[in-house]
């Protein structure tokens, strides 16, 4: 890991001392301070006001037992999070997590993470995570509606309109939001639209949220490329994973001309030269919910490989759609030795602090999570207008908004970056500018 500037050390040793063995979040505080040297060089007022110890430290974390009754009449304990990390800018805003690698350091990494990423969408929202260490996969759908039910029974004395406001994250979709959401309204008696995001279309979702992160990544390494004079069209494109995210970026790199050659799951890849049949990875891992290696028995000339890591397959374009440190630095060096110029995080910090080092060596443009994949909670955030209005707007209209909101996030990251001296960091422009818009709300709004 760099140095950090003397003042900013401080703060990273200060955390390492309260967060025992919270790697990930170590990790994620440590990438942030690391861009904020010439921001408190420039702007002194953030250090009086002691903003960045105050930011590092979660506004209110809650740790919840979830006890549910399973199909063979047991009993089973899973514990639940909900980190509310910042609310200078709105009401706590992020995803609900299900999968059993979830532990309060997990929870505070992604915390941490969305209070950046929400602020660079411009909209009024606060940062906060949560999640249980509950495992769906192989539970049947009365499971999980039960597990949802009782994670909401604790859960929704802490949440609200304008106080926190949950989605989906990992294992938590439109199906979970339902099962969440009719256990709120259940116990409240109120049908509280904006409680939660990520709904179905018939009772109070939005348009384009289910393909708003994919669509959103995508959108931004588009912007990305035009800088270059260049567009998606005949580039070559790797993606990880087969959820929601990836799904949708695949979707929006072929139609706008891209053809993907590789994806992935927990278990192995697929690669397929003539491009993935999105129809097909779509019926296997949504419908079926079942592995990726059907797709390579179902698809003439596709291979399945497991055991290798999928960035070994060359490309133009890489997007890591999967999970956090899910690309390491052999990954990234072979990425540069194969080619790649743009590599744009899908999910929440995929690439490791090696990996991006190299690609900063080889200046490859590289877009971080809290920048590219920033489309979903801006999305929620739409959700949310819509539902103070009760109103509800066309697919069109809302994928307008969201190409609008990524451009809008991409040219911050340029903008700041020149002004701090950074050209072309991504990186370092998307930590800047989602802090800074943050500090400054919590200096108006006093200790
Ligand atoms: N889980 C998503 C993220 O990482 C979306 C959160 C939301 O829509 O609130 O940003």
């Amino acid at each position: 890991m760099s140095v950090l500037d003397e003042k900013l050390q401080d703060v990273y040793d200060e955390l390492l001392r309260r967060n025992p063995g919270e790697r990930e979040f170590h990790q994620a505080a440590h990438e942030v301070l690391d861009s904020l040297g010439p921001v408190i060089a420039k702007h002194p007022q953030y250090v009086d006001a002691a903003i960045i110890p105050r930011l590092c430290e979660p506004e209110r974390q809650i740790i919840f037992r979830v006890p549910w009754v399973d199909d063979r009449g047991d009993v089973q304990i899973n514990r639940g999070f909900r980190v509310e990390f910042n609310s200078a800018l709105g009401p706590y805003k992020g995803g609900l997590r299900f999968h059993p690698s979830v532990n309060l350091g997990i929870v505070k990494f992604l915390g941490f993470e969305q209070i950046f990423k929400n602020s660079l969408t411009g909209l009024p929202i606060g940062g906060g995570k949560g999640g249980s260490d509950f495992d769906p996969k192989g539970r049947s759908d009365h499971e999980i509606m039960r597990f949802c039910q009782s994670f909401m029974t604790e859960l929704y004395r802490h949440i609200g309109e304008y106080t926190d406001v949950p989605a989906g994250d990992i294992g938590v979709g439109g199906r979970e939001i339902g099962y969440l959401f009719g256990q709120y309204k259940r116990i409240t008696n109120r049908y509280e639209s904006g409680v939660l995001t990520g709904k179905g279309l018939t009772w109070g979702g939005s348009q384009v949220r289910t393909e708003a992160t994919g669509y959103g990544t995508v959108f931004f390494v588009d912007e990305i490329l035009k800088t270059r004079g260049e567009s998606l069209d005949g580039k070559t494109a790797v993606v990880s994973g087969s959820g929601n995210v990836a799904i949708y970026a695949i979707e929006k790199l072929q139609r706008l001309g891209a053809v993907v050659v590789a994806c992935s799951d927990s278990t192995g890849y697929v690669h397929d030269e003539k491009g993935i049949d999105l129809d097909l990875l779509k019926e296997i891992k949504e419908g079926r919910r079942a592995r990726i290696s059907a797709y390579a028995e179902e698809r003439a000339g596709a291979d399945y490989v497991e055991g290798r890591s999928i960035w070994n397959v060359p490309c133009d374009i890489a997007l890591p759609c999967a999970t956090q440190n899910e690309l390491n630095g052999t990954d990234a060096t072979a990425l540069v030795r194969n080619g790649c110029s743009v590599v744009a995080e899908g999910a929440n910090m995929p690439c490791t602090p090696e990996a991006v080092r190299r690609f900063s060596e080889a200046g490859i443009a590289f877009a971080p999570g809290k920048a590219a994949n920033a489309g979903g909670v801006a999305t929620s955030a739409l959700e949310m207008q819509q539902n103070a209005s009760r109103d509800s707007w066309s697919f069109d209209y809302t994928e307008r908004r969201l190409a609008d909101i990524m451009r809008k996030i991409h040219d911050r990251c340029l903008a700041t970056a020149d002004e701090y001296g950074q050209p072309g960091n991504y990186l370092a422009g998307a930590n800047i500018a989602g802090f800074t818009q943050v500090a400054d709300a919590m200096l108006a709004l006093g200790v």
